[in-house]
């Protein structure tokens, strides 16, 4: 996935009830890309020589091992804001995954296993890389969450107004 992310983290952080509704929507959106800061490691030192995705914020138990940990938070603390951030931090490292997985490869067994599983292959028909992934029908999910994204801001901006 290269631009529903950020979206995608939105529209779960808008899911999220709190008191410090700000903390928690940028705890959301922060995990909702976070994952993808290997890439600074990918192409600062390690010379691209091992796909991005293995790298260890990528594995799913680690995000997944997070949220349970932050959802006993929460259970435990339920008025701390911190706790409902971290958990929407977590959850939205969960979804980054679960997005990266219909057409990325993700290690959903690792440390375990480092085989890579996606839902969906694209062929590599053009050049530069990148214009296969935006030329294939897949990418009208990424366009759709977009879309939902912006309805539900321009929604909640316009009942803000209305209150
Ligand atoms: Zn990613």
């Amino acid at each position: 996935m290269f631009i529903a992310h950020l979206p995608a983290g939105y529209l779960l952080g808008c899911t999220f009830r709190s008191c410090q509704a700000k903390l928690v929507m940028f705890a959301a959106l922060l995990g909702s890309v976070f994952p993808d800061f290997d890439l600074l490691y990918f192409y600062l030192v390690d010379g691209r020589q091992h796909h991005h995705h293995t790298y260890w914020t990528h594995f799913p138990l680690l995000w997944v091992s997070l949220s349970v940990l932050a959802g006993i938070w929460v259970l435990c603390r339920r008025y701390s804001s911190v706790a409902w951030a971290t958990l929407a931090f977590s959850l939205s490292g969960v979804l980054h995954l679960v997005l990266d997985s219909f057409v990325g490869d993700i290690p959903w067994f690792a440390p375990f296993s480092l085989k890579l599983y996606a839902m969906y292959h694209i062929p590599s028909v053009y050049k530069p890389w990148w214009l296969n992934f935006i030329l294939n029908w897949s990418f009208l999910l990424e366009l759709a969450i977009i879309a939902c994204a912006v309805i539900v801001y321009r929604l909640r901006r316009y009942r803000r107004r209305e209150s």
